[in-house]
């Protein structure tokens, strides 16, 4: 195994035709057989890595290289779901064109190279994961809630979700009504998850405002849930699935595929098992 076939792989499952851009390979290497996953893994875990004989290290969070620097592009997702959703492309852009911009100067601050240098020195094959197995989640998590009939409560998709995902039933989050109430009647639904980051205010408004009546994120800042609430009351719903818990149900099925190919691979740094 190499690494350049361990994105390959992740892309195929997610559909995706490129490497996006908070995603990366950090320092390539072949010859693969044992491969310590986490959803943070840096500077510190790579030496622990490369002391354990582990001969491949994959972080889930962007680790710094391209992944960071490229990472507002992966924010772009946000206005393809949003108008897939039905928000027009002129308001899906407006929404985020401040976020990406923003993004991308804040990314040009960072110390890019820090843990990627790490990796370098020790020779240690170093790749991130991130949007890619967040769209295998979102995927999932979407399924079953087309699955929901749009009379259903917000309860029962959270029933729903806890019956599918051992992973939500295994973390130490619940999943929550941040805006709404539990017995919201579903309606139109939108899973915004696998553009990067959440959108906050901003993306949830648009969805509400083109008609969405529950949107559900897998985190929110609790000040964005607040300004939502402000303004649209216990007329829509926001459910949050937990982000670690999120991270995990796309990351599974990943490692299953990986296990499958005879690889050893030790999760770590919060993957909750399915
Ligand atoms: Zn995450």
């Amino acid at each position: 195994m190499n690494t350049d076939r361990l994105m390959q792989l992740a892309l195929e499952m997610a559909g995706l035709d490129e490497i996006p851009g908070d995603s990366a390979i950090h320092h390539p290497g072949e010859g693969i057989e044992r491969i310590l996953f986490g959803i943070d893994l840096k500077g510190s875990e790579l030496k622990m890595a490369a002391d354990l004989r582990f001969d491949c290290a994959i972080s889930h969070h962007p680790v710094g290289g391209l992944s960071t620097l490229r990472f507002h592009r992966v924010l772009e997702r946000h206005v393809d779901q949003m108008i897939s959703a039905g928000v027009s492309r002129e308001t899906a852009e407006e929404t985020m064109a401040a976020t990406i911009e923003s993004r991308r100067i804040l990314s040009s601050m960072t110390n890019y190279d820090h843990d990627p240098s790490v990796a370098r020195l020790l020779d240690l094959p170093y790749l991130n994961i991130h949007t890619p197995l967040d769209e295998i989640g979102r995927r999932r998590m979407a399924e079953v809630a087309d699955g929901v009939d749009a009379d259903a409560t917000a309860a029962e998709l959270i029933d729903r979700f806890y019956e599918t995902f051992g992973e939500f039933r295994n973390a130490e989050t619940e999943i929550e009504v941040h805006v709404g109430t539990p017995t919201n009647r579903l309606g139109r639904i939108a899973v915004s998850h696998g553009a990067g980051t959440n959108g906050g205010y901003p993306v949830a408004k648009a969805y509400f405002d083109a008609g969405i009546d529950t949107v559900i994120y897998i985190h929110c800042r609790p000040d964005d849930a607040k300004k939502l609430r402000d303004e649209f009351g216990d007329a829509k719903t926001l459910i949050i699935t937990g982000h670690i818990a999120s991270d995990s149900v796309g990351i599974n099925p990943y490692v299953d595929r990986l296990r499958d190919e005879g690889l050893d691979v030790t999760v770590f740094s919060g993957i909750i098992p399915a």
